[in-house]
């Protein structure tokens, strides 16, 4: 291991406890008591909203992003400066979602660029991965939801439209689920994260893993052993 991996490691607070060379087993499908994500998301076949969906199937990345911009189309748009779209490699084999803009991504526009994406820059360089080579990021809602909370059930309907065709547009090999609210929304079902950790799991086709959110991860640093077997268990699926 050289100095940089040593450091990434230390960073993610994995060093010197992760020294093992091997991959370690996938993670046990267990109920993690300890998971503290603010609010349950409903599963998003159950919403009864009857909101007008953006119309974002078939669109080009001009077309697809110019509408994002310009999208008012759920209430998260009034509350927040701009949409966040997405950034990276538009033709990614990672493809890396999470909840929703925060203060710094609300202010910069892009994913994952406060506390928490420096944490997910950590979790990809660990890997081998970098932002913007064969990595793609992008949120389940664009507009930051007011004070940091979970984003809504409508909400959630309203913009998955524009992932999707994120996702269509990208044809990631491997699409890694950051949080509950990711994974619920994708997966179109409630569950616990730890009940859907270690699992490979499919969404339109592509293979899904969970894991924690960085933010999370923040929060509770003891769970960062936990996103390291997510991490090398998602290497391993790549690989396979
Ligand atoms: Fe449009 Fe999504 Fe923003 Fe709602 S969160 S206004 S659906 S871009």
């Amino acid at each position: 291991m050289n100095i940089r991996d040593e450091n990434v490691l230390r960073e993610l607070n994995l060093y010197p406890l992760w020294v093992r060379r091997d991959m370690p087993a996938p993670a046990p499908i267990v109920e993690q008591a300890g998971e503290t994500v603010p609010q349950a998301v409903p599963p998003v076949q159950a919403m009864t909203a009857a909101q007008v969906l953006p119309a974002a199937s078939g669109l080009d990345w001009t077309a697809l992003k110019q509408q994002v911009r310009d999208c008012t189309a759920c209430k998260l748009r009034a509350g927040c400066t701009q949409t966040v779209f997405g950034v990276g490699d538009e033709n990614a084999d990672w493809l890396f979602v999470g909840e929703g803009p925060g203060a710094d991504e609300d202010a910069q526009g892009e994913p994952f660029v406060g506390q928490a994406g420096k944490l997910l820059d950590n979790m990809l360089a660990a890997i081998g991965l970098k932002r913007g080579a064969t990595v793609y990021i992008a949120n389940i809602v664009k507009c930051r939801p007011p004070g940091n909370r979970t984003p809504e059930a409508d909400e959630i309907a309203t913009c998955l439209p524009y992932l999707q065709q994120q996702i269509a547009l990208v044809k990631p090999k491997l699409i890694v689920a950051l949080g509950k609210t990711a994974a619920t929304s994708l997966l179109g079902r409630d569950a616990t994260l730890g009940s859907l950790r270690g699992t490979v799991h499919e969404y339109q086709g592509v293979p899904l893993i969970v894991t924690y959110h960085p933010a999370y991860l923040l929060r509770s640093p003891a769970e960062k052993a936990k996103a390291w077997q997510d991490l090398c268990f998602a290497v391993q699926r790549m690989n396979a």
